[in-house]
């Protein structure tokens, strides 16, 4: 134990080390924002300052420009830990979800281990995850990289989320999908000939107000929201072409697959009311709900504690979204710790105070401690006996019961 505790120092001593060079590229990242698939420069420099200290990276994997691989150096056989980064940003919110703190939480955390390695059995691996929001097109990058098999050979998986509170819960997220409706009507003029054309823009607002009505009857736990994509042209055009999004979430995937239908019976209804063709795609990976392990909950509960960040067991507001994270967790025991960045619990994610937090010295700091915890949750699953058999078998008996 006690020489488990000297490695927890060594990475604590090491992540404070590197704390100039973690924040300025927290900084940077958080004032240069880039969307999903785009973050080439974000990835690019996480990249670079883990290759520099040893790490063997290979960058552009599963299909994705901006996904990476780094495997430590000091890494030898044995059980293999990956530790997540995030890098992408919303559409005109920037870094309202604080993705610049989970990238250099987890490059931390690979600097800091890569001192430690050596004394260690086993592998860290700094994967560089892209586009989790699903603003980006094909976003999902954790589903793209499961399926191109980034993940094989991976024991467990850690990473860090900024909160408006510092929680380890097993709350899970929520299973989501995203669909793309597309409506093709007939131009005409709208004044002069009105009843020439098919008006792909009352197809969007049947299907949009028949959504509306679904809401009521479905479970509390559904959340079905949309932006409307193309509303016509011209005013004085019946439009011919109107596109909407929405993407639909639920507790668990079975009842989302029925929410589905019903949402898709919404616009093959307002496509058949209106005489528009309808086409209609699913514009990313579903993301599944997470499964929080409670061995590596504890783990990384105690960790925070050990460098004095109070942890609570419930939260103020539940505040559910969902995460690719969630794909991950159901192939291997994963925990994604959140942390406190705003001075309120009461800031909702995804919004301009939060997007400012992300950019303030309490997030600074939180990321700090969350490199801390991750490395150390790294240590205790790569050194301490039974610890990861302990979180496996915890996750064989998650699934077996969620399935
Ligand atoms: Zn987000
Ligand atoms: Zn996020």
């Amino acid at each position: 134990m006690s020489d488990i505790a000297a490695l927890k120092q060594r990475v604590c001593a090491a992540v404070d080390r590197w704390a100039g060079e973690l924040i300025e590229t927290a900084d940077w990242i958080h004032a240069h924002p880039e969307l999903g698939h785009q973050e080439h420069e974000a990835a690019r420099r996480l990249a670079e300052i883990l290759a520099a200290n040893g790490a063997t990276v290979e960058m552009g994997i599963a299909g994705m420009d901006t996904a990476f691989k780094a495997v430590l150096a000091g890494s030898s056989p044995g059980p293999t830990v990956a530790v997540l980064a995030e890098y992408d940003a919303l559409p005109q919110l920037g870094h309202g979800c604080g993705h610049n703190l989970i990238a250099t939480s987890a490059l931390g955390a690979g600097l800091a281990l890569t001192d430690v390695l050596g004394d260690l059995a086993g592998s860290v691996w700094v994967l560089g995850t892209p586009a989790e929001e699903s603003a980006a097109p094909n976003a999902g990058g954790k589903v793209h990289m499961i399926r191109a098999g980034t993940f094989d050979g991976v024991d467990a998986s850690i990473m860090f989320h900024p909160a408006a509170e510092t929680t380890m819960t097993d709350e899970r997220s929520l299973a989501a999908r995203g669909f793309e409706f597309f409506f093709h009507g007939k131009a005409a003029h709208a004044a002069g000939a009105p009843e020439e054309g098919i008006n792909a823009l009352d197809a969007v607002v049947s299907m949009y107000n028949a959504v509306s009505m679904l809401r009521q009857q479905v479970r509390s736990d559904v959340r079905i929201h949309g932006i409307i994509l193309s509303g016509g042209a011209a005013a004085n055009i019946i439009p011919d072409y109107a596109a909407i999004r929405y993407r639909t979430r639920s507790d668990d995937a079975d009842y989302l697959e029925e929410i589905v239908q019903k949402v898709v019976a919404c616009a093959e209804g307002a496509a058949r009311a209106t005489g528009c063709r309808l086409e209609w795609n699913e514009y990313l990976p579903p993301y599944e709900n997470t499964v929080p392990n409670r061995v590596l909950m504890g783990l990384m509960k105690e960790n925070l504690e050990a460098l004095g960040v109070a942890v609570a067991t419930t939260r103020k507001r539940t505040s559910r979204g969902s995460t690719d994270f969630g794909n991950v967790t159901r192939i291997m025991p994963g925990v994604e710790a959140r942390i406190g960045i705003t001075e309120s619990w009461e800031v909702p994610a995804h919004s301009i105070e939060f997007q400012q937090a992300a950019g303030t010295d309490r997030a600074r700091q939180a990321m700090l401690h969350a490199a801390k915890a991750l490395a150390m949750t790294a240590i205790d699953l790569l050194a301490r006996p039974g610890a990861l058999a302990e979180a496996k078998a915890t996750f064989a008996d998650d699934m077996g019961r969620s399935q």
